[in-house]
């Protein structure tokens, strides 16, 4: 069949809710894909920060393969080894206390809010709390992350005016404004990533968790697409010196195995969700553990976290000179291998950048309505960075 035929296929079969790039992926190797036609692709997005080890590590395969032969799935009434690892070893990168595994993103937010609200009813036996949520934020596409969402777009037709309330980021009088003794939780992005790539302030952040700390406010950190490396540091928040009550991680946890988590202090692991609150049957299961394990094992093997802060050196500067080479170009913002640069939109748009990119064979996405992203696999090189911007040039 060919590509175009089996793309007319998938706008028969498939609910139109994205708007997709007329190409069907078929097989990746290191940090390059392959159309079905074998078009050869530098991927710059990785799945959007998924794909931290590049695509084909054997040795994350291998691990992957095994544990498909002795066990798939089994459910959360029983133990298992591979879980019980996988909770050890984020409980000692992150420095919080336990851990919930889930299967995406959005469900780690949800059971984070969830723990959030206990821990305040558990104080009061009220439950009419507030969330201090963000403009640009992006939390995921369930009802409950929605709701915590700052991009109208995605927010507005399914959720009415709530008990969420949007401050602006990196402006902590803009938080303090909106805090009353209603507010259980503030929840924000420690580097926002959707809504055009704004890292956080140190003294905003810094700010919140004084604040949180003072009015006993839970304070959760969503690193489910910053974190696991991708800032240079395990999480984003070790920048900082500050950490959240809880966190939420997905995406480059399992790198391509859907799996997800939120992690809790000991604080609000003691006091807020008890057995029968909360539960998934797949979250957390023998494969998808392996899947954390096996990612942990080649971050350490591969010294990624090294690798990021030397390559995104070199990328920073680069990106900086496109900034200073392109008049359309209006600047440039990240951390780490999070980066984007930002357009000025009256004279070009990054939509139409990653358009052109796509036929010149390389992989980009957007962020917000005016930011070019780039999210590459952890394990790229300087000689990548070099090939990709001179795709990106001709694509300008
Ligand atoms: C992608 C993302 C989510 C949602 O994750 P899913 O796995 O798509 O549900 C939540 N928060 C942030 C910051 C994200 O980037």
């Amino acid at each position: 069949m060919s590509m175009q035929s089996l793309i007319d296929e998938g706008e028969k079969y498939l609910l139109h809710t994205y708007n997709r790039y007329q190409i069907a992926l078929d097989k990746g190797e290191g940090v390059k894909l392959y159309d079905l036609d074998g078009k050869e692709y530098l991927d710059f997005c990785a799945g959007i920060a998924v794909f931290a080890l590049g695509y084909g590590n054997k040795e994350y395969n291998d691990a992957l393969k095994a544990q498909i032969d002795k066990l798939l799935h089994t459910s959360n009434y029983y133990y298992s080894k591979p879980a019980i690892e996988a909770a050890k070893r984020l409980v000692e990168i992150s420095g919080l206390s336990r851990v919930f595994f889930t299967n995406s993103g959005a469900e780690a937010i949800e059971g984070a809010v969830k723990a959030a609200k206990r821990y305040a009813y558990n104080k009061n036996g009220n439950v009419d709390h507030e969330i201090i949520a963000f403009e640009h934020s992006f939390h995921g596409r369930t009802l409950g992350a929605l709701s915590v969402t700052g991009n109208e777009k995605y927010r507005a037709p399914f959720i009415a005016e709530n008990s969420v309330k949007f401050a602006e980021y990196n402006n902590l009088e803009s938080v303090k404004s909106l805090v009353n003794d209603k507010t259980c939780a503030i929840i924000m992005e420690t580097v926002q990533g959707e809504g055009g790539i704004y890292p956080a302030e140190e003294d905003f952040i810094k700010g919140v968790r004084a604040l949180c700390d003072e009015k006993d406010i839970v304070l959760i950190l969503d690193e489910i697409q910053c974190g696991m490396g991708r800032t240079g540091k395990m999480f984003a928040y070790e920048y900082y010196g500050v950490k959240p009550d809880i966190a939420t991680v997905a995406k480059a946890v399992g790198c391509g195995v859907p799996v997800g988590a939120f992690l809790l202090n000991e604080k609000l692991a003691e006091n807020s969700l008890v057995p029968g609150d909360h539960g998934t049957t797949y979250g957390g299961n023998p494969f998808a553990t392996t899947a954390i394990n096996a990612v942990l094992d080649q971050f350490e093997k591969l010294n990624i976290l090294d690798n990021v802060c030397k390559v995104s050196t070199y990328l920073e500067e680069k990106l900086d000179e496109l900034v200073n080479e392109y008049d359309f170009l209006t600047g440039r913002r990240g951390k780490g291998l999070m980066q984007g640069i930002v357009f000025d939109d009256s004279k070009k748009t990054p939509g139409e950048v990653v358009k052109n990119a796509l036929n010149n064979g390389l992989i980009l996405i957007t962020a917000g309505k005016d930011v070019l992203r780039f999210l590459p696999p952890l394990i790229i090189t300087e000689e990548d960075v070099d090939c990709m911007i001179e795709k990106l040039k001709a694509s300008f």
